[in-house]
């Protein structure tokens, strides 16, 4: 079938309204669970092959996390459908007024490689409940992930109601030809640009979830311990190959050795002495992005790891000490496990640098005092964030996760998938059974009541 019939299908099916009922919504998540427990042997060998990905780390960050949202939702659903009833002033005696949520339509989910199932498929929640159809473009990068989730979607659902679609960067322009009624893109800013260009020939709106320099700041008084285990974790999981990983570290400068030999130390707990020889570590995506992330490794100095695997396109977790702004490793995303180190003297002087850069998918405090701790909550501007952790804020549903400015707009999990898939369709229902003069034109009396009530 071409692109185009697929989504003229989705369209044809979307518009016989089946989509839209309860009932039809709650039996496709569960399908959709369904589907996820049965290949759950496939899914941890596609994450391996893709990425090395070890059994705990593709449960915890991928299938877990969606079973999570599956059931979160399952729950709520019926709640968050529901027509939300809203106050109307004086001058609407009579009406009643209320949103109802409705469906955007045929959607369209691009989605990248470095957890290729979960960002695939969590957006897929959010537009089954609000009782959309959906076409998928997952990433060419990670191979295995892509056929099987094609495998998957075919074995489970009817195309002309979610359809995968495989395929590089020319299937995307192919697909963005088409009208879609709403896009949800995750991937870099550089692409998301693309998108919103593509999407506003059709006035399409979309969410965008990027990526950028997510910034983690450790102050004077931080928890050394608990500070270098939860960045060494944030860090390295998949490699530092995650939207949300710490990109660099600004410590303050009187506690940068004792924090910098608690992070080697937690290192060494966390992958033994032989990250490398580590079965379960994963590794680079593919060799430009190894080619890539190597060339960071020219700057500064290496105060842990280092070493590489080329034949396994692994890098060591590698911390580089005496960087300056001006490094390659600063100028760009690095997605890699390779973490910069600045320091600083005041925290003043950080929220000044940091204002001048891009807002970042997200940023970590890592320090006791609420005071300071609110200073940077207020004064900078992020997607989302963590004090005295990394990466949490997202496995919370009851929190947006999502982008501002260069890191993307719009957000979704948990329920804010539910909005993110539905538009609010404000409706007045008005009475027959009297009708206030008021609005109309004429008596001098309504004139001085609607003055009285509208000023
Ligand atoms: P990418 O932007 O290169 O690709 C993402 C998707 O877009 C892929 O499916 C790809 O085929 C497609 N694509 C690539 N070029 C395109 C084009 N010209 N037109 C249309 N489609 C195109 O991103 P990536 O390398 O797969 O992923 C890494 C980036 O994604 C990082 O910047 C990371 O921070 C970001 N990311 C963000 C989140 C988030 O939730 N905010 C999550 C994961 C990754």
């Amino acid at each position: 079938m071409t692109i185009q019939a697929l989504v003229q299908s989705q369209r044809d099916y979307f518009l016989s309204g089946e989509t839209l009922d309860y009932r039809f919504r709650i039996n496709q998540l569960r399908k959709l669970r369904s589907m996820l427990e049965n290949y759950e042997k496939n899914i941890y060998r596609a994450l391996k092959q893709d990425l090395n990905k070890s059994k705990y780390e593709s449960f915890t960050t991928e299938l877990g996390f969606l079973f999570n949202e599956i059931k979160h939702t399952e729950k709520h659903l019926k709640d968050w459908m529901e027509d939300e009833s809203c106050d109307a002033p004086i001058t609407h005696k009579g009406t009643k007024s209320f949103i109802r949520k409705e469906p955007y339509g045929v959607t369209l989910v691009i989605s990248p490689w470095n957890y290729p199932l979960q960002l695939a498929i969590a957006p897929v929640i959010g537009a089954i409940s609000a009782g959309n159809t959906v076409i998928i473009k997952p990433s060419e990068y990670s191979q295995s992930s892509s056929s099987l989730l094609a495998k998957m979607m075919r074995e489970t659902f009817d195309p002309k109601y979610i359809a995968v679609v495989e395929g590089a960067k020319e299937v995307s322009e192919q697909l963005l030809q088409e009208k879609f009624d709403y896009i949800f893109f995750t991937g870099s800013t550089a692409v998301g640009k693309i998108i919103m260009r593509e999407a506003s020939k059709h006035l399409t709106p979309v969410t965008l979830e990027l990526g950028g320099k997510s910034p983690a700041i450790i102050d004077r008084d931080a928890n050394i311990e608990l500070s270098a285990k939860r960045i060494v974790w944030g860090k390295f999981t998949n490699a530092g190959q995650t939207c949300v990983a710490p990109d660099f570290l600004y410590i303050h400068s009187k506690i940068k050795d004792k924090l910098l030999k608690e992070m080697k130390k937690q290192l060494k707990s966390l992958y033994k002495k032989n990250p490398l020889g580590n079965d379960d570590y994963v590794r680079i995506i593919n060799e430009n992005h190894f080619n890539r992330l190597l060339t960071y490794l020219e700057n500064g100095t290496i105060v842990q790891g280092g070493n590489i695997d080329r034949n396994q396109l692994k890098i060591e977790p590698t911390i580089i000490d005496h960087i300056t702004w001006n490094d390659p490793v600063m100028q760009e995303e690095i997605f890699g496990p390779i973490l910069p180190v600045l320091s600083f003297e005041d925290l003043e002087e950080v929220i000044r640098t940091l204002k001048t850069m891009d807002k970042p998918l997200a940023l970590y405090y890592f320090g006791e005092k609420e005071k300071n701790q609110e200073k940077v909550i207020t004064k900078l501007s992020f997607g989302g964030g963590c004090i005295n952790d990394t990466l949490y804020h997202l496995a919370n549903p009851n929190l947006p996760f999502g982008g501002v400015g260069a890191s993307g707009m719009g957000a979704y999990h948990g329920k804010y998938s539910f909005e993110t898939f539905s538009h609010r369709k404000s409706i007045l229902k008005q009475t027959t059974k009297f009708d206030l003069p008021l609005r109309y034109p004429g008596g001098k009396l309504a004139f001085s009541i609607i003055k009285k009530v509208m000023k």
